[in-house]
């Protein structure tokens, strides 16, 4: 036997033993990395093959060489369409791999190996088998129709997974590179070693793809020991990271950005694939802080988590920076994650609108209304200043809902708000205190300027009627007014503002009156106050 050809054995051998161990690698992490399955079973089928070639080289005889060249085939046919899942499995396209599309894959190559076995009956795949013995007994074949099939659909599931990875090679960062180029080199080695053999370029017309299998293999081992290959997916986290709705930045420990994802490029206008290694800071520059977000966020890393937010364009964004460490606990940088809070902010304003405004107006509700002139109430006070209450109610409000329906009822409560609006301040607090009853809490006003204030209202209800569906209703409402003084509980204040309207309306309503610690002291027309 040659030398060469012993060597070739021996490295058969070796390669077909390597490809067994990896195979128990692997089946012992299986757990640990997506693919592992398929892994598996490229490893089994390439010992096959490999194992299969070796033994064919080291036999003498035609029918023993012949069952060996069988024996590959049982490996053989199905080494492409498994690569070609592993390619759709590491790049995250799994979704493609249903139950009938793996049965499809492997349909072809099934029937190869029925072919194959029983080509003795029709010489489909090799038409005719003769036994060369010029160097060393080789086989040698005419190839059958079958043949083609099973070459085309090797070089097409080899050629279509090594265009997938091409295509994402362009869409990963370089990182990930490594790890592609062994995938792609295990792909396109052996395609085009088994071209030279087709066309009659190997020494001694041998079959080198055993061998350029094992070549791949060792690369493999190569990548799971260097680069983690298979126990991540990295084209599929990337995926994952790019369709990602929120933007993401990572950057390094001295806040240079080292990735980032395509929802981030939407928010940040100055990002893009210049910006890698580049300070997070030069982002900022030369543009315009009201139109892009966090223009001078300098806190990274040094909170565990915050949250930054604001509202402009009418979208709320949440912003959190959070350490990367490693498993030493080392801080290694950080990522930002800038969030699109904007349906939430919506809900939780509309929410709050819920909780202190009234429905129908639009004004404060009675529970806001109290806890805020609380609130108003004890800043005065700490300046010695005063507020004062002002209580009003519609006058035979009944009688409008009784006339025209509850609908023009809610018109005419809309109309007295607005009017009353008209003369109010921005600091004023306005509240609907119950059905048509209201009240308001003015700052820094005593009782004379309550008094008057009340009697601005009175006369813009009266002589503003409610005008609808061509009718006039003519509207007025009794006023009560008191001082709301340091320490008075707001009960007292506006049990006191109620004694006054209660006496305004026993006067005959339309009227003001004022009302000082729980007690009616005057009955005040302000009309004749002001003269
Ligand atoms: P008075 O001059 O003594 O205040 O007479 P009034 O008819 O206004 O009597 P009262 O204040 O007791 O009546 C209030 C009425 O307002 C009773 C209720 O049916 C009606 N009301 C309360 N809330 C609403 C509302 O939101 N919409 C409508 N349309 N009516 C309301
Ligand atoms: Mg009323
Ligand atoms: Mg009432």
């Amino acid at each position: 036997m040659p030398t060469d050809i012993l060597i070739y054995i021996v490295l058969m051998a070796v390669a077909g033993v390597l490809n067994i161990l990896l195979g128990v690698y692997a089946y012992n992490k299986r757990e640990k990395f997506r693919g592992s399955k398929t892994f598996i079973l490229i490893c089994v089928f390439t010992s096959i093959y490999t194992f299969g070639h070796a033994f064919e080289l080291a036999s003498q005889e035609l029918n023993v060489i012949v069952f060996w060249t069988y024996f590959q085939y049982i490996g053989i046919p199905y080494l492409a369409p498994l690569s070609l899942i592993l390619v759709i499995q590491y790049t995250g396209l799994e979704k493609f791999l249903t139950k009938w599309n793996r049965r499809f894959l492997f349909f072809i190559p099934a029937l190869t190996t029925c072919v194959v076995w029983t080509n003795h009956w029709h010489n489909q795949f090799y038409h005719t088998i003769f036994l060369k013995t010029e160097i060393y007994p080789m086989i040698q074949f005419v190839i059958g129709p079958w043949y083609i099939v099973h070459g085309s659909y090797t070089f097409g599931c080899m050629l279509a997974g090594g265009l997938i990875l091409l295509h994402y090679w362009r869409q990963t960062k370089s990182t990930y590179w490594k790890q592609i180029f062994v995938l792609l080199l295990s792909i396109y080695l052996p395609l085009v070693s088994a071209f030279l053999y087709l066309l009659g370029y190997t020494p001694y017309g041998m079959d080198p793809v055993p061998v350029v299998m094992s070549l791949t293999s060792i690369m493999y081992i190569w990548a799971f020991l260097s680069t983690s290959l298979l126990e991540l997916a990295p084209i599929a986290r990337g995926l994952i990271f790019d369709s990602m709705r929120d933007g993401v930045l990572v950057l390094d420990s001295t806040l240079r950005i080292v990735d980032f994802n395509h929802a981030a490029t939407k928010l940040i206008a100055n990002l893009d694939d210049q910006s890698i290694g580049q300070e997070i800071h030069s982002l900022w520059k030369g543009i315009d802080s009201d139109r892009y977000f966090f223009p001078s966020i300098h806190h990274y890393n040094q909170k565990e988590e915050y949250e930054l937010e604001w509202t402009g364009k009418h979208s709320s964004y949440q912003i959190r920076s959070t350490p990367v460490r490693k498993k030493t606990g080392v801080t290694v940088g950080s990522t930002i994650v800038i969030a699109d809070v904007t349906e939430q902010k919506q809900l939780h304003n509309k929410l709050i609108h819920m909780a202190y405004m009234d429905g129908l107006t639009g004004i404060l509700n009675r529970r806001a209304f109290l806890d805020k002139s609380v609130q108003l109430m004890e800043e005065h006070a700490k300046q010695d200043d005063i507020c004062t209450m002002i209580l009003f109610d519609i006058d035979y409000f009944k009688k409008i809902n009784d006339t025209y329906g509850h609908h023009i009822g809610d018109e005419a409560i809309l109309h007295v708000v607005s009017v009353c609006k008209q003369f109010l301040q921005p600091k004023d607090l306005f509240g609907r205190y119950g059905g048509e009853e209201f009240v308001i809490c003015l700052p820094s006003a005593n009782l004379i300027e309550g008094i008057e204030y009340a009697e601005l209202l009175r006369v813009g209800i009266e002589n503003t009627p409610l005008e609808m569906n061509h009718l006039s209703i003519p509207m007025t409402a009794s006023f009560g007014v008191t001082e709301a003084l340091r320490h008075i509980p707001i009960e007292e204040v506006l049990r006191n503002a109620d004694l006054a309207l209660y006496e305004s309306k026993k006067q005959g309503r339309n009227v003001v009156h004022m009302a000082k610690d729980s007690k009616v002291i005057l009955h005040a027309n302000p009309r004749l106050l002001n003269k």
